[in-house]
């Protein structure tokens, strides 16, 4: 073989070695230390002691199964059981799960910038037959639908029922949830029936997240390399702050290609994917 053949699978080799995401490719939790930690922050981490939230449970049913991103810290296996529970008692229909994160958390190589350090999950709107189990297939195939209608963002009410809203006042009001990330016009439609409560203070408006909340835990106590986001604001959230995702500048595209450096993970992350 001539040379520049050899130089060829050699530079290949190590151009899919490069490529290739470790975190993507871990098939086992790490267990650093004998409790299960959260490490950096949500979208630069990762995680020991992952726990594999079951695919079925009461109330709930993990989807996309082929992803494998149902592995998270156990505070947040525990916290989707708690909603799936308290969802059934209260015949508000079935909860589909979509992504928690890797087996190890860490940077994916598609869908998300957060989902790091195990504490991130996406539970879509639709409510599904809570009699029902869906099967791999249709785990695959069904779609997540918006429950959001026109140009104004407002919401859908053949999408969107008072279940919708029990639900969500369901997981804020859990003390171990942080925030909630919804569109702004599930946000508005919230503020317009519940203003003032404290629960709502937790759920906040993002871009996207027509079909889906996000749901986003606190650092777990005793996790001391967990950084947490800054606290929310006071209120209710119902204010000017919430007018101006209604904005054209809210609605202004984000300027691309705008590419930031990949950020360097903490440190511990090498011992977690090194193990
Ligand atoms: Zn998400």
């Amino acid at each position: 073989m001539p040379f520049r053949h050899y130089l060829f699978l050699f530079t290949s080799f190590f151009t899919a070695t490069a490529i290739a995401n470790p975190w993507a490719t871990a098939n086992r939790p790490a267990n650093i230390s004998a409790y299960a930690q959260s490490i950096g922050t949500y979208d630069n981490g990762c995680l020991s002691g992952a726990v594999t939230l079951p695919i079925n449970g009461t109330g709930y049913q993990v989807m996309r199964l082929s992803r494998q991103r149902f592995f998270g810290h156990p505070d947040l296996k525990e916290t989707i059981e708690i909603i799936g529970q308290q969802s059934t008692n209260q015949h508000l229909g079935m909860l589909l799960v979509g992504d928690l994160g890797q087996v190890r958390g860490g940077p994916t190589p598609s869908g998300h910038r957060s989902h790091q350090n195990g504490l991130d999950v996406d539970i879509w709107f639709l409510l599904a037959n809570p009699n029902r189990t869906l099967s791999n297939d249709e785990r695959e195939s069904l779609s997540a639908t918006t429950v959001i209608t026109g140009a104004a963002d407002n919401i859908n009410p053949r999408q969107w029922t008072r279940a919708n809203e029990q639900v969500l006042q369901i997981a804020a009001q859990l003390p171990k949830v942080d925030r909630i990330f919804v569109n702004a016009g599930v946000k508005r439609e919230l503020c317009n029936r519940y203003r003032g409560q404290a629960w709502l203070r937790k759920i906040r408006p993002w871009w996207k997240h027509d079909d889906h909340f996000h749901l986003r835990l606190k650092c777990p106590i005793g996790n001391s390399h967990c950084q947490s986001q800054p606290p929310l604001p006071a209120g209710d959230g119902c204010d000017a702050s919430l007018a101006w995702w209604f904005s054209a500048e809210a609605k202004k595209p984000s300027p691309k290609p705008y590419k930031p450096k990949e950020p360097v993970l903490p440190a511990l992350c090498q011992q977690v994917i090194r193990q």
